[in-house]
């Protein structure tokens, strides 16, 4: 899966999305990324202006329409040379939906994403008319720029992607799937602080082990995401419980024909 990121600031993205996991995913070729300066694509040659004062008044600059333009038909030009689609737009923006896993989930089956990072006011809504496809937010609160709530989702998408993460398992039990928070988790020494590690983890019984997962799961989420513990209480009815069989009382006598 390839990210193509349009950005005032390449450096902060490229510094995030090359280390750690992400960065080794990138070695090993499952993902890529490539952060496109705006600033290269101004028709101002001489300064590289991006930005321009709000028609109307009001407080800071606005990002102007043409170098993202510029840009995104230069990254549009090189993903249908190689696949003949048009790819989704993702303007990051605190005016969007809010990102989950389960936007996450949807976005890893794309081949190819471009995000948009807004800076200073925003962006000229011309040219988010023209090329956004997705108004993606990560919170309703306001960052100064897009750099990183585009990093944030690129992260929880880029792990979604099958040979990122070393365990594919572990994106299937984690918190969100299922509408569950993910169950409590312990490592070595067995005894830290006076705390024991729960017994049943020792067990050694994977069937046991995995009913009290579920069980603690759905004990944290109530506790901590009631929103979502009715979300998992709806997919999930509880069985009602089995009546015991009763026992006839006066059998009918069995008639002689
Ligand atoms: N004036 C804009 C408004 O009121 O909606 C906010 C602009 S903000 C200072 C600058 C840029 O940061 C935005 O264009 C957007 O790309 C990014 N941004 C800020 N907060 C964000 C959020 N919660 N989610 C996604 N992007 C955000």
């Amino acid at each position: 899966m390839n990210f193509h990121i349009m950005t005032l600031f390449p450096e902060m993205i490229e510094q995030i999305l090359s280390t750690s996991i992400l960065g080794r995913a990138i070695d090993k070729g499952h993902i890529s990324f490539e952060a496109v300066n705006i600033r290269d694509y101004s028709n101002d040659n001489k300064h590289h202006k991006v930005d321009d004062y709000t028609y109307g008044g009001g407080a800071g600059m606005l990002m102007q329409a043409q170098p993202i333009y510029d840009c995104y038909k230069a990254i549009e030009a090189g993903i249908k040379e190689k696949t003949d689609t048009t790819p989704r737009v993702i303007y990051v923006t605190p005016q969007g939906k809010v990102f989950d896993q389960k936007i996450a989930q949807e976005l890893s089956k794309e081949e190819d994403l471009v995000f948009l990072c807004g800076h200073y006011e925003g962006v000229d809504e011309r040219v988010l008319e023209e090329i956004v496809t997705d108004y993606i937010s990560i919170g309703d609160y306001v960052l100064t720029g897009g750099e990183l709530p585009a990093t944030v989702m690129i992260d929880a998408i880029a792990r979604l992607v099958p040979g990122v993460l070393n365990n594919d398992e572990s994106a299937m039990t984690e918190s969100f799937s299922n509408n569950l928070l993910e169950y409590p988790q312990y490592s070595r020494p067995e005894e830290w602080m006076g705390k024991k590690v729960p017994p049943i983890l020792l067990s050694g019984d994977h069937k046991k082990v995995d009913e009290w997962r579920l069980e603690q799961a759905i004990i944290r989420t109530k506790e901590r995401r009631p929103d979502l513990y009715e979300k998992y209480i709806e997919e999930n009815p509880p069985k009602p419980p089995k009546k015991p069989r009763r026992k006839k009382k006066n059998p009918e006598p069995e008639q002689n024909i």
